[in-house]
């Protein structure tokens, strides 16, 4: 995706005026993006309609060349639909406030309870987590589980609070936190694998027994297009006031967001980004259009990304490319050196010749990290850095303790040099300019 909105903009960007055809051309590119991200199509086209509109009356700015200004309004526009500046949590005047989650079974409800409790008590909150899902067996244990992690009291089924009956459950866990003073309620509800009359039933009676300051839609950031359809039926269901997007640590562009917005008109609120307690975040509008996009903040990266590699950076390793020789560490290194200089890591990768491809091998890597590479290859040698092929065994250890890292590091940093080198070669002849020196790979 990334690859074809470069495209697109490199494109553009030779151009000294936008005209209609411009608009069109991009828009029809950038309408083929989102589709590529799982935006749903009604959604798709709505913000396409939006964006010819605004990119026809923007008035010709003085600062930025046309395509610099398409990209601008395609970004301030995604932040737009995704909603702006993030809303806060909507809490009760009178304590406890009640927060209910909803969603399909496998969304990331139960696992969302138990990170929210986390956050909210690290805030200084009292929270208390119920569990009113009966209908899995495991799920009261998973949330119990879970509430031993957070330090969170787990408001399960007993005797007394209402067994077998989830609305029960609920409604004697808004009165157990008042006795208690536990200041926020997290009802954890059961959900299904589709959407279903029952559910909706179940999940709309808890909410008239706890009468929810929030009832949070939980939705699986993976599910793509069907995020329309889900949301709907949420929202006309059991009625929605905020919604958490799950799982955007896999590798969902995050298209189900903007189709979610579209729907049900509710903020996100926050993101679920991994299996654990901690992977949890305060949902950014402006970093899930860039990820939409994939393209960072295009904006302000061509400049940077042009100040940062100097001219005969860029031309001595395209003619090395070219010329068929080996990428080594050493080019590696200065790679990442000119990459640091530009500032925060993030989405920078793919700016760097060469770099766009490499974003698989690269994708968890943050600034810190870039920093332990860049200590690994300097504690190589000269020769090493040439050939990693001679680092052996105890030359990995010798380098980690040099560095200050472990052997599984520098060995995790060789494999991926590895993919990237091969890479590297690929499009080295992949160019296939005539006279060039090719090696077998
Ligand atoms: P529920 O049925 O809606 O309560 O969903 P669960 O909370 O039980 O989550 C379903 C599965 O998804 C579990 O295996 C969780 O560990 C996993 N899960 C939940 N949230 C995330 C997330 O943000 N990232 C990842 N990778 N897995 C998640
Ligand atoms: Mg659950």
């Amino acid at each position: 995706l990334s690859d074809r909105l470069s495209g697109i903009f490199s494109k553009l960007r030779s151009k000294g005026r936008l005209t209609d055809a411009d608009i069109d051309a991009t828009a029809r590119e950038i309408r083929l993006a989102l589709l590529e991200a799982d935006v749903a199509l009604p959604v798709v086209k709505a913000f396409i309609a939006r964006l010819k509109e605004r990119a026809r009356g923007a008035e010709v700015s003085q600062a930025l060349n046309p395509a610099q200004q398409v990209i601008k309004i395609v970004h301030e526009e995604l932040v737009e639909v995704l909603g702006g500046e993030s809303r806060r949590l909507r809490l009760a005047k009178q304590p406890p406030s009640v927060i209910m989650l909803a969603g399909l079974q496998g969304s990331g409800k139960t696992t969302l309870a138990g990170k929210l409790a986390l956050h909210l008590k690290a805030q200084g909150h009292q929270p208390l987590l119920v569990a009113a899902d009966l209908q899995r067996p495991n799920a009261v244990n998973q949330l119990q589980v879970l509430g031993g992690r957070a330090g969170v009291e787990v408001f399960a089924p007993e005797p007394g609070n209402g067994v077998g009956d989830p609305v029960a459950v609920a409604h004697a866990s808004v009165e157990h936190a008042r006795r208690h003073m536990r200041d926020i309620v997290i009802v954890d509800t059961a959900g299904r694998l589709g959407i279903d009359a029952e559910m909706m039933a179940q999940a709309a009676a808890i909410r008239d027994a706890v009468d929810p300051d929030e009832v949070l839609f939980v939705i699986d950031a993976m599910v793509g297009q069907d995020a329309v359809a889900t949301a709907e039926a949420f929202r006309d269901g059991v009625g929605i006031s905020g919604v958490v997007l799950s799982k955007l640590d896999g590798d969902a562009r995050g298209g189900a967001a903007l189709s979610v917005r579209h729907v049900t008109g509710e903020p996100i609120l926050f993101a679920s980004t991994g299996e654990k307690l901690e992977d949890f975040d305060v949902f950014h509008p402006d970093r899930m259009a860039s990820r939409i996009l994939g393209m960072g903040d295009v904006l302000t990266l061509i400049e940077q990304a042009e100040a940062a590699f100097e001219d005969d950076q860029k031309e001595r390793m395209t003619a090395k490319l070219l010329g068929g020789q080996q990428f080594t560490l050493e080019d590696f290194l200065e790679q990442i050196v000119a990459v640091r200089r530009m500032g925060p890591i993030a989405n920078i990768l793919s700016m760097m010749p060469g770099m766009g491809q490499m974003k698989d091998q690269l994708a968890e890597v943050d600034d810190k990290h870039f920093d332990r590479i860049t200590a690994i290859i300097r504690s190589m040698t000269p020769g090493e850095r040439e050939n990693p092929k001679v680092i052996n065994a105890s030359r990995r250890l010798r380098i980690a303790n040099g560095s200050g890292v472990t052997v599984m590091e520098v060995n995790q940093l060789l494999n991926r040099f590895t993919e990237a080198q091969k890479i590297m070669k690929q499009m080295g002849g992949m160019m296939g300019l005539p006279g060039m020196r090719r090696k077998a790979t």
